[in-house]
């Protein structure tokens, strides 16, 4: 049945007689062409209704939504938008910040007149139940009676799925326009809001990339690679940045946290030809078990819907759990509303062509494989397609207004739910331990305390600072402790970002990390309290929590006490050329001790506002301290990055940057250059190309044309952040030998992660090995112990533990001969089972005493390798020190007496 017939139907209903919307023809005969079966075509789709005054996207950008060859950049969807808006009373755009790259964020609303009218009236009924506090059910209930979901769509996230922001326009178009019955309820019942491009900065660049490389792609072999960026630092990890450290990202949280969405929708790519998240095992089971029951709630309504549209390889289950709380549109889930996922079939561009979805032997991509007949999956995707553009936006449009006409029937469920579980989460702080989180004052750092407060308050979570010393069963803080109670609406949230993961079963597999307890990942002490008292604690609300630091007493000598601030590398760099020592050795002034690594510098204004901007803690002498000291150079430092993997790269971009460490990015062009040493004395090479060397050394495959990253009029978006005339071919055997000279020549190699196979493999190290674990070891991120064996190495200052919490990182398992081991193994695995920290480490016996990090001496230099990544996302910033150490001190490691070959042990 078709659709436009609905509207006789509802005119009968109600009395009156309306006339049949008129359609646009074209629109008809086109997308039935772009589609390139029948029966991936739907009556919810396969027309479109005109509207007097109102634009179609075809009447702004000149074509229509879905056809081939079509790629639309952030300002013309905004155009589009604006268009719509200007046009009709029944949508609004409102604004939400700007990007990393300065591009503005928007979100568009879409309802029915009264209701975009009265939409504060409407946000202000969402807050109260998103804050339930103090209500009554029977006031809640008639909030509810009132009151209107809204159902958000996020779509563009990552900036390969081309197709949700362009189906986005045409849905926001038909929700405004269409005048049959199923439209009508959902604008009189449900708040749609949709972000144009949910990274716009992406969007742009791989536009402009599809235009210039992709666009005469006509076969699965011509695909070539994606551009080297998406957003400003990271590609598809904007969908895991737990701790919003990116501007755009932080953006949308803010905007959720404003509006309260009961649902958030992410449209995502991959898969075919339709996956419908119903959040599979493992779920966190923090989180409210309605939740659960809402998810296979409505992906089996869509998969009813469109398998009776007759769409196949429509199919939910079987491949997204509800494990890991960082997903962006998680923040939906984390705050007690609803996170809703779709993967659709994509081409990676607006090209028709065939594609290969069966598995090859032995697995193959992601997606592969999926083309099976399970329980699940009823009508499976075909082994073989032709696939459109159209055929995408048919899929995705059919499934979003199939999740809005339930959305709409049941408005009043879903509110009620989202009330429920808002209460059900202040109420389980006051009936289930543990009852708060207590983060003592007096650490020795507080700036990482901070950070964990910070972010804890970015995501809406109240903390309180306690105004006198507070006893409990757990011991006795002082005041000023930061205090967390669970009785809170996102109470449950604390919980689940602050505790150990106690992942549920050794045999699940999870989409991402398994562990990512804040206090483990940051060293600092946070207390899980299960003494109730906790919830009478007396606290002023905390804002930010900002750290002030101080100096103490007077003297021409300053001693900036290297307590493992993250910061202290940053007042290094901002007085970069002052003359800065280190202490080699712990010293006692007065009663202050200062622990090896501490700065001296010359007392000065300057030096003094720095250390307390900074939150670091100084004691002045008049004399210098009798220990061995070195003078704290600053390195020429140069991050590496090959053209095909930068996304880890970008996390240590990202961190550098918010530490203000200066360095050049470089690539393979520079590397080909030669000479590495007259420009450099230190290299990072950041985790890159997926724990494989190879994949380092020859990078992004040529397939016979170059492939131009350079900013152009025409594509301006591209050559940021580094500019190549052809990223494929990676640095190649000629690159290896110029790092190999680098090393030789006196420079420190430092590789973090997976880049550590690098100079195991190719011989720079030719005494360290590096293998991978056996295929039955699985860790997908969980934090474990290394335990430090030569703890006066540099990079170690600041540390007080032997034992340090590391994020695992599935790099590899180093191994050394038996008389190197003692000499340059700086850490080491325990890997014992008590050892894993939090989250899942299955195996772990394959890392027992496998270094962890190691500093051999190659030539006239040194390379360190990292089997961990000190640098990993925005997380573990407790571990960042050991890299900022080795930047500080990069020419004072401890002089090898002789080389280990010429030393008979
Ligand atoms: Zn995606």
């Amino acid at each position: 049945m078709h659709l436009r017939t609905l509207p006789l139907i509802a005119a009968a209903f109600a009395g009156a007689v309306f006339a049949q919307q008129s359609q646009d023809p074209d629109y008809a005969k086109l997308v039935k062409e772009w589609t390139t079966r029948p029966e991936f075509m739907t009556p919810l789709v396969d027309h479109l209704p005109k509207a007097a005054g109102v634009p179609s996207p075809k009447d702004v950008l000149g074509y229509y939504v879905g056809a081939p060859k079509k790629l639309t950049h952030v300002a013309d969807l905004l155009r589009y938008y604006r268009a719509l808006a200007a046009a009709s009373k029944r949508v609004k755009i409102l604004p939400a910040g700007q990007t990393d790259e300065g591009r503005e964020q928007a979100v568009v609303v879409i309802a029915d007149e009264e209701t975009i009218r009265n939409l504060d009236t409407y946000k202000g009924y969402l807050a109260r139940l998103a804050d339930p506090r103090g209500l009554s059910d029977d006031q809640a209930k008639q909030i509810i009676g009132q009151a209107k979901p809204i159902y958000m769509f996020t779509g563009g996230l990552h900036s390969a799925e081309t197709g949700p922001p362009e189906m986005l326009m045409e849905l926001a178009y038909r929700l405004t326009v269409d005048e049959s019955p199923l439209f009508d309820q959902i604008r009189r019942n449900v708040i749609v809001m949709l972000t144009p491009a949910a990274e716009p900065d992406g969007r742009d660049r791989y536009v402009d990339w599809y235009y210039r490389h992709k666009i005469n792609e006509e076969t699965e072999e011509d695909r070539v690679a994606g551009p080297p960026y998406w957003g400003k630092y990271i590609f598809h990890d904007n969908n895991r940045d737990i701790n919003y450290s990116q501007v755009t990202m932080r953006n949308w949280l803010k905007f959720y946290l404003e509006w309260h969405p009961p649902i958030m929708h992410d449209l995502h790519e991959s898969v075919p030809f339709l996956y419908t998240f119903s959040g599979q095992a493992p779920q966190n089971p923090t989180l409210d078990p309605i939740l659960y029951s809402e998810l296979p709630w409505f992906s089996n309504f869509e998969m009813t819907k469109l398998m009776g549209y007759g769409l196949p390889g429509v199919w939910t289950h079987a491949y997204v759990d509800m494990w890991s709380p960082g997903y962006l549109d998680f923040m939906s889930s984390n705050h007690n509303g609803m996170i809703r996922m779709y993967e659709t079939f994509g081409n990676g561009g607006a090209n028709t062509m065939k594609r290969n979805v069966a598995a090859p032997e032995g697995g193959g991509p992601p997606g592969a494989g999926m083309t099976t007949r399970e329980w699940y999956r009823p009508m499976p995707p075909y082994k073989e397609v032709v696939w459109s553009m159209r055929n995408n936006t048919n899929y995705m449009e059919t499934g979003v207004l199939s999740a809005l006409e339930m959305a709409s029937g049941f408005s009043k469920t879903i509110l009620q739910n989202f009330y429920d579980k808002s209460r059900n989460s202040v109420e389980s702080g006051k009936s289930e331990a543990p009852f708060g989180y207590v983060l003592p004052a007096g650490q020795r750092d507080m700036t990482r305390v901070a950070f964990i407060v910070n972010i804890l308050r970015l995501q809406g979570i109240e903390v309180g600072r306690a105004t006198a010393e507070v006893k409990l069963k757990e011991g006795t803080f002082p005041a000023g402790s930061l205090i967390v109670k669970r009785n809170q609406p996102y109470g449950r949230l604390a919980k689940i970002l602050l505790e150990k993961q106690n992942f549920p079963d050794q045999n699940l597999r999870t989409y991402d990390d398994t562990g990512w307890t804040m206090g483990l990942m940051s060293q600092a002490q946070v207390e899980e309290i299960a003494d109730k008292a906790v919830l009478d604690v007396r606290v002023q609300p905390v804002d930010t929590l900002s750290i002030t630091g101080s100096v103490k007493g007077d003297g021409s000598l300053l001693a900036v006490l290297d307590n493992g601030a993250n910061s202290l590398i940053t007042l290094r760099y901002r007085m970069k050329n002052v003359k800065f020592e280190a202490i080699e050795q712990p010293f006692k002034a007065g009663d202050t001790e200062l622990p090896a690594g501490s700065f001296l510098v010359a007392a000065s204004p300057e030096a003094r506002t720095e250390i307390e901007k900074l939150g670091l803690q100084a004691v002045a002498l008049s004399a210098p301290p009798n220990v061995p000291k070195h003078v704290v150079d600053l390195p020429r430092l140069a991050v590496y990055s090959s053209w095909g993997n930068t996304q880890d790269v970008g996390w240590v971009r990202y961190a550098l940057d918010h530490f203000e460490v200066g360095y050049d990015l470089i690539y393979k062009e520079r590397v080909h250059k030669g000479n590495l040493r007259d420009s450099y004395d230190v290299i990072v090479i950041p985790n890159q190309g997926r724990g494989s060397a190879k994949s380092i050394v020859f990078d992004v495959e040529s397939k016979g044309k170059p492939l131009a990253y350079t900013k152009t009029p025409e594509y301006p978006s591209l050559g940021m952040y580094g500019e190549s005339d052809d990223i494929t071919g990676g640095m190649g055997l000629p690159g290896v030998v110029e790092l190999d000279k680098f090393v030789k020549d006196g420079g420190l190699l430092i590789t973090l992660g997976g880049s550590s196979y690098f100079p195991a493999e190719y011989g720079i190290t030719q005494t360290v090995d590096a293998a991978r674990p056996t295929p039955q070891f699985y860790a997908p991120g969980p934090i474990v112990e290394a335990e430090i064996l030569k703890p006066t190495h540099p990079i170690f200052y600041g540390y007080t533990q032997k034992i340090l919490p590391v994020r695992y990182a599935n790099g590899p398992l180093l191994r050394l001969p038996e008389q190197d081991r003692k000499k340059w193994v700086l850490a080491r695995f325990p890997g014992t089972d008590k050892s894993v920290l939090s989250g899942l480490m299955k195996g772990v016996a394959e890392t027992r005493e496998r270094p962890a990090i190691v500093d051999v001496p190659v030539g006239q230099g040194r390379v360190l390798l990292f089997a961990t990544n000190p640098c990993y996302r925005w997380q573990n910033l407790g571990e960042f020190n050991m890299l900022a150490n080795s930047i500080l001190h990069f020419n004072d490691f401890p002089k090898p007496t002789a080389s280990p070959a010429a030393t008979a042990e």
